[in-house]
């Protein structure tokens, strides 16, 4: 599974599982999880969140 480290405010993403479409903060400082089926989406890395679910659409 491709990951990729996100500096913009928001994103959309889709889980990779149940195909959920989520928006999550990009610099989540907490673990994000899908609220479908509870899948990690993204995890905190120095600042940046590092995105683990197919990104859809970059929020500015
Ligand atoms: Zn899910």
């Amino acid at each position: 599974m491709r990951s990729f480290e996100c500096k913009s405010k928001f994103v959309k993403v889709r889980c990779n599982k149940c195909k959920n479409e989520q928006i999550i903060f990009g610099k989540a400082s907490t673990v994000v999880k899908c609220l479908v089926c509870g899948t990690e989406l993204a995890k905190p890395t120095g600042g940046k969140a590092q995105i683990k679910a197919r990104i859809l659409e970059i929020l500015e």
